[in-house]
C-alpha cells in the first residue's frame, strides 16, 4: 500500500536571497497570510484538510509566525483535519549553520514548539532547513514530543562553500525508525523518518507520474512525503501544477495525515 503526506515548508523566497539588504529578507505578513490561505484552501478541496504545514523559525524571523494571525492559521488549519511542524531554518544562509549544535537546536525547537503548545496548537513533526538533520537532534526531538521527521531526502548531499548542509547519502528510501548515532540509518529511538517522495517544483508532472507508479509496485507499506513552499503559491502556475501533482498523485496512493503516518510505521501500534 502506498500513502502520500503532503508538506508545506512555510518559507518565503526573499529568506535565500543573500544579496538583498536585511530588511528586504524578513517575510512579509499580509503576504504570508494570503499564501497560508491559499495553502489551506487547495489542501482543503484535494484533500480534504490533510497537509502539514511546517511553520518557519530560524534567527531571522524567531517569533514572526507566532503572531496573533498566524496562530489564527495554524488552529484553521488543524481544525480542517491537518497539522502543524516546526521547519527550523538553523542557518543564516551563505554564512551560518547549526544544525550540528545540539545547544542551539535545543534552544529552537524547545522554544518554538512550547510557544505552539502554549497556544493549545499540538506540532507533530520537524524538518529542518535545507532537509539538513544531526543524530543529535534526535533526543531533542523526543524530549519536545515530536516523534516524526522530514528531513531526509534519500541521497542528498547538500554543500554550501564547501560546507556540508545536508547529508542523507544512504538513507532509505522508505518510513524507518532512526538510529540515534546516525540519523541516515533504521535503530531504536523514538523518532520515526517519513522520507521526501516527490519534490514538486523540482519535477515535471510527466516524472512525477512515472515515479509514483514505481512507488506503487513496492511491495509492502510506503510512506513518502511530497513537498511544496509557502512561495510556491504565489503563482498561478506553479499552483496549478501543486494542484495536477496531488491529483496524479491521488490516484496511485492515499494521502493521509501525520497521525496516521506514525500509526503506519510503528507497525500499528502508534
Ligand atoms: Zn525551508
Amino acid at each position: 500500500m502506498l500513502y502520500f503526506i503532503f508538506t508545506i515548508d512555510g518559507d518565503w523566497k526573499e529568506y535565500f536571497n543573500i544579496g538583498l539588504p536585511e530588511e528586504k529578507r524578513l517575510p512579509d505578513k499580509q503576504r504570508m497570510l494570503s499564501l497560508i490561505d491559499r495553502e489551506i484552501g487547495l489542501a482543503t478541496k484535494i484533500l480534504g484538510g490533510k497537509f502539514i504545514h511546517f511553520i518557519h523559525t530560524s534567527p531571522r524571523a524567531r517569533d514572526f509566525f507566532l503572531q496573533p494571525e498566524f496562530i489564527g492559521k495554524w488552529r484553521e488549519i488543524e481544525g480542517r483535519g491537518g497539522d502543524v511542524g516546526v521547519h527550523c531554518h538553523a542557518d543564516d544562509p551563505g554564512r551560518a549553520y547549526y544544525h550540528n549544535d545540539p545547544g542551539k537546536m535545543e534552544e529552537m525547537i524547545g522554544f518554538f514548539t512550547g510557544a505552539l503548545e502554549e497556544n493549545n496548537l499540538s506540532p507533530v513533526a520537524f524538518r529542518g532547513g535545507y532537509m539538513s538533520f544531526s543524530p543529535a537532534t534526535i533526543p531533542v526531538l523526543e524530549e519536545n514530543g515530536i516523534f516524526l521527521d522530514f528531513s531526509c531526502d534519500p541521497g542528498r548531499y547538500l554543500l554550501h562553500d564547501g560546507r556540508p548542509v545536508s547529508d542523507w547519502r544512504g538513507a532509505p528510501d522508505n518510513f524507518y525508525r532512526m538510529s540515534y548515532e546516525d540519523h541516515r540509518r533504521p535503530g531504536d529511538s523514538r523518532v520515526f523518518e517519513i522520507p521526501l517522495g516527490i519534490y514538486i517544483e523540482t519535477e515535471s508532472l510527466w516524472k512525477i507520474w512515472k515515479k509514483a507508479r514505481q512507488f506503487k509496485r513496492r511491495k509492502g507499506e510506503t510512506v513518502l512525503s511530497v513537498l511544496a513552499h509557502s512561495y510556491d503559491f504565489s503563482s498561478f502556475k506553479m499552483r496549478l501544477k501543486i494542484k495536477l501533482a496531488l491529483l496524479i498523485l491521488k490516484r496511485f496512493g492515499r494521502f493521509i495525515s501525520a497521525e496516521e503516518s506514525l500509526r503506519i510505521a510503528s507497525g500499528g501500534q502508534g
